[in-house]
């Protein structure tokens, strides 16, 4: 009970919402998103009662609503859900937060919420001149999400965040609107993040950690905690990495060699039996679906997470030969390194420093191979065509 209690206490609490009754209420499509696909997306706004009782625990003074999708979305068609929202909140004896990416609509928050917090990119940044002199009088901070790069690479970047938060507050004429700058650590990110390294003794910025999002209670379409919806990819990778029957490889293997160079979308692996995906369904709340016939050689499965997570693409093999034959038949130099309990496993035909100069350089070349190779899928040709637009899509030169 004890327990529960102190749980309570540190929680923020924050309503999701999402407008729209069908589909997702926002402009924007940030590739980091971690709700446009979620189950637990609410479409409509959630009623009084609900909101009352997710209220009753809560220990801290301020409530946030936030996306979700963008709360501000079509202010003028859904005004009305924000302002009963934000009025049940405040009966409730609760500051109100917004977190928003429309600035045109913040001013018509004016002597309605308490804090009006600007989530940035460049598209409102660039927009921040139009409006910032009709903020006056409002509490308003901005926020950013870190790049998902481990901490030593970010410490070096603190110089720069402490640029953009004097920038902001030389935009208009009303001095200092920028109260706050607040980073907030990257989900998605495989580096857990060393926050006292990265302090920055507030000077008007301040880091949100992943914990406190994790450890933080949310009314989407229930109530739930953060680690209920949210997949700690900090844990999940670095279970994945430590496993001897997975095998990665692609972009995430990139990714890991040289995180700021290469962002990963799904996560490429090989399991080498069957209870290998059981094991992560029952830790992770994974689901695989098998993409092939039961009866092929490899099987192939897709991973879906419950929460809002990155999806697996899995190919299942029955050794770890076999698992480095296939990585080592990869038709570009870049892609042929595996990775498995910890050890990076280079084509040595190939040879480590060649992968590891195309991953530094994005320059590949194509490696011939036996266009037969029994491991390999029976479109891919297909397959290996779809990768090569891919990689050309982010920016690889291709030597043929
Ligand atoms: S602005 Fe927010 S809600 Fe909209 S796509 Fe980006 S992260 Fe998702």
């Amino acid at each position: 009970m004890q327990e529960n209690l102190k749980i309570e206490r540190r929680s923020n609490f924050t309503i999701i919402v999402n407008w729209k009754a069908r589909g997702f209420g926002c402009r924007k499509v940030c590739s980091y998103c971690t709700w446009r696909d979620s189950p637990y997306l609410p479409h409509g706004p959630q009623s009084q009662d609900t909101i009352v009782r997710f209220l009753s625990q809560c220990q801290k003074s301020f409530v946030t609503i936030s996306g979700g999708a963008d709360p501000l979305y079509k202010f003028e068609e859904n005004q009305a859900h924000l302002l009963e929202m934000i009025s049940t909140i405040r009966q409730q004896g609760y500051m109100v937060r917004v977190i928003t990416r429309e600035i045109e609509h913040v001013a018509e928050l004016k002597g309605l919420v308490d804090c009006v917090s600007i989530s940035l990119d460049a598209e409102v940044l660039a927009g921040l001149p139009q409006y910032v002199d009709t903020w006056k009088g409002m509490h308003i901070e901005c926020s950013v999400v870190l790049p998902p790069l481990p901490t030593e690479t970010l410490l070096a970047l603190q110089p720069q965040y402490r640029a953009i938060y004097h920038q902001l507050n030389q935009i208009g004429q009303v001095g200092a609107w920028c109260k706050l700058l607040v980073l907030r650590e990257n989900l998605n990110s495989i580096f857990k993040l060393d926050m006292a390294k990265l302090s920055f003794s507030h000077a008007g910025i301040a880091l949100v950690s992943r914990d406190t999002c994790l450890n933080g209670r949310y009314l989407t379409t229930e109530c739930s905690a953060g680690h209920a919806l949210i997949q700690d990819n900090a844990s999940f990778a670095s279970y994945l990495m430590s496993q001897g029957d997975i095998m990665l490889f692609g972009g995430f293997v990139k990714h890991v060699i040289n995180p700021v160079l290469h962002d990963y979308d799904d996560i490429d692996l090989i399991a080498l039996n069957y209870p290998a995906l059981q094991k992560i369904e029952r830790l992770f709340g994974y689901q695989f679906k098998e993409v092939s016939a039961s009866t092929s050689y490899p099987r192939y499965f897709i991973g879906k997470s419950s929460k809002a997570g990155k999806t697996l693409q899995v190919i299942l093999l029955n050794s770890k030969a076999e698992a480095l034959q296939f990585v080592h038949h990869a038709q570009y130099d870049v892609d042929r390194v595996a990775l498995s309990q910890g050890k990076f496993y280079f084509d040595q035909a190939v040879g480590e420093a060649a992968v590891r100069n195309a991953i530094a350089t994005k320059r590949v070349r194509r490696i011939p191979s036996e266009k037969r190779f029994w491991l390999f899928h029976q479109d891919r040709a297909q397959i290996e065509k779809k990768h090569q637009v891919k990689l050309v899509k982010k920016g690889f030169s291709i030597i043929e």
